[in-house]
């Protein structure tokens, strides 16, 4: 048996792989992420059992979809006694909700996995949904999390007891509401998966079925039916060509042209050879993993960064956000083919990057260069008992509307009660404007934590399976640090938070999303970018490898 590379010979071998130094920064993230010989880096060093056998520490986990099941995972692996509900009839979250057709992941799989639970046989490279529900629950059987989820079960309320240093949760299940208590509560709602509807006149005067892309309802049959669908974002473009089959005449209205990045293998199975590649060639599958993860881990950000003396403008933000503008530019002139009115549709008058782009493999143009097909940028107007009435008073005949209209993305925790210290109520606080420390931490509300929370998404560059598990590591850090140092509640300094979102506000106005003022649901309704995380995936692990006790109020 060959002798372990020891660190400096395995940054060579990384160094090797990815043709660049490396910096020393760096290293210790890539050995976590590369998980050699399936060694788990991240599993929680300690227990609770030894660290304090007498503590009652009991953690309530809301949501069983990717962050949630990484949760349980790491507090089961760490001896801390969890549940997890999830209102859904399955886990899977976000993948399991949105079944529309079409529906599959825009993040290369090889990359979009746990660390802990990596794969080889990803039969695409970029799988659909099917597929990423049975990885998820595959996961939750394997590592024991889905013996400790219930599902079919909401969170109503939770209700912060001082004088217990305890939360009181209202669980409804069955139409039954009961009460029950927690240490430590952990938010792993997701973002993507509330509906939401466009503000239009109208909208129920429609005589048809309309449903949305989040909530698809496949009982409507829409084989040739006249189908409206109103929004081009990343949903919309993975339907639009699949109904586009079926329907007899197809009006996609359009309020904003996303950038399409060409993708060829978007729809793609892994080719044979590299299959084999993968699954015999020892190694080789984790080490394919780690140079997408290298790759994507700085990603676009350069080309999102904004250039002051540029100067910025709603055309680009910098001299390579604009070089990326030409090459995204001539792509949609090819893909037009000659319709130059098309290519005028097509083009997005923002800067690249500023507003969540579609993978593509020409599908989307070829899709709405179809004889029965109707790209239609002018606005809406109002919606009537028989179609959508646009601007210039057309009216757009439907049997059918579907809306990929997105999600309630800024709206966190909704429609959950949250009631923290001194009888704070979260969504007051927060009046639409969501912030937390990390992402995971808020002020008034100790023990609480957020998962894939406020400015914790990342957009150009990683893997939301990464941020997660960054965060996951983060908040079973924390419960050590209640058991080892003996404490009952942690909560954040408000000055610690309001300084770090200070940090994140300005950061954020210097890339392309907090530069432009496209709209996007990266932002809220104050404007401000409450999703994104502007740095890089570094130096979020950085600042999430343990809670500093002076961040926080402990007692
Ligand atoms: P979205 O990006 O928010 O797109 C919503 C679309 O509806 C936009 O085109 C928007 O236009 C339009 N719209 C909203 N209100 C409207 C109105 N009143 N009138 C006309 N048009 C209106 O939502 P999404 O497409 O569901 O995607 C959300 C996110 O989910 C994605 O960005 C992505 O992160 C994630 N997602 C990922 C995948 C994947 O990984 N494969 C697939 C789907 C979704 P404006 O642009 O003008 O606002």
């Amino acid at each position: 048996v060959a002798a372990r590379p020891d660190h400096a010979e395995l940054r060579r071998i990384m160094e090797f792989i990815v043709g660049q130094p490396i910096s020393d920064r760096y290293v210790p993230l890539l050995e976590e992420e590369l998980a050699v010989e399936g060694r788990d880096l991240r599993a929680p060093e300690w227990d609770a059992g030894s660290l304090a056998p007498d503590r009652p520490m009991r953690v309530v986990v809301i949501g069983a979809g990717m962050s949630g099941i990484a949760a349980g995972h790491r507090l089961g692996q760490a001896g801390v006694d969890y549940v997890v509900y999830d209102k859904n009839d399955d886990v899977g979250g976000t993948w399991f909700e949105n079944d529309y057709p079409g529906c599959r992941v825009d993040v290369q799989n090889h990359m979009y996995s746990y660390s802990f639970a990596q794969r080889h046989d990803w039969p695409q490279y970029f799988s659909d949904r099917h597929v990423l529900v049975d990885y998820f629950r595959r996961v939750a059987e394997d590592t024991g999390v889905l013996a400790n989820v219930v599902l079919r079960t909401e969170v109503a309320s939770c209700t912060w007891h001082h004088d217990e240093d305890r939360w009181e949760l209202v669980v409804r299940a069955g139409g039954v509401e009961r009460t029950e208590w927690a240490d430590a509560v952990v938010s792993a709602v997701g973002q993507l998966n509330r509906p939401r509807f466009p503000d239009i006149n109208g909208r129920d005067d429609f005589a048809g079925p309309s449903f949305h892309s989040g909530a698809w309802d496949h009982d409507v049959e829409l084989a040739g039916k006249r189908v409206v669908v109103i929004g081009t974002g990343a949903s919309a473009c993975q339907f639009v060509p699949i109904v586009a089959r079926d329907a007899s005449e197809l009006t996609v209205l359009q309020r904003t042209a996303p950038w399409l990045i060409p993708a060829e293998r978007i729809h793609s199975d892994v080719a044979d050879g590299f299959a084999w590649l993968l699954g015999r060639a020892p190694f080789y599958a984790q080490w394919y993993r780690f140079w997408l993860f290298w790759r994507g881990a700085e990603g676009m950000l350069p080309a999102a960064t904004v250039d002051p003396e540029y100067p910025p403008t709603e055309r680009a933000v910098s001299a390579r956000n604009d070089e990326m503008r030409a090459l995204l530019t001539d792509y949609l002139r090819v893909m037009a083919g000659g319709d130059d009115e098309l290519f005028e549709q097509l083009l997005p008058d923002y800067p690249p990057l500023s507003k969540r782009f579609v993978l593509d493999n020409g599908v989307w143009p070829a899709t709405m260069r179809q004889e029965h097909v109707s790209l239609v940028s002018t606005g809406i107007e109002r919606i009537e008992a028989d179609g959508v009435r646009t601007d210039d008073g057309v009216l757009h005949e439907a049997d059918v509307i579907i809306y990929g209209t997105g999600f309630r993305a800024a709206d966190f925790l909704v429609p959950m009660q949250v009631t923290g210290r001194d009888g704070v109520d979260l969504h007051e606080r927060w009046g639409g404007d969501a912030r937390a420390y990390l992402g995971i931490v808020a002020p008034s509300f100790p023990n609480l934590f957020f998962l894939y929370g406020p400015n914790t998404n990342i957009v150009v560059n990683g893997s939301i399976i990464y941020f997660s598990e960054c965060e996951v590591h983060y908040v079973v850090e924390s419960i050590r640090m209640l058991l080892e140092q003996d404490v009952r509640s942690m909560e954040c300094r408000p000055d610690v938070h309001d300084a770090y979102n200070e940090r994140i506000d300005a950061a954020n106005r210097l890339r392309a999303w907090g530069f432009s003022s496209v709209s996007s649901w990266y932002k809220n309704t104050t404007g401000r970018t409450a999703q994104n995380w502007p740095f890089s995936v570094l130096e979020y692990w950085e600042q999430t490898r343990r809670p500093d006790p002076d961040d926080f109020v402990l007692r």
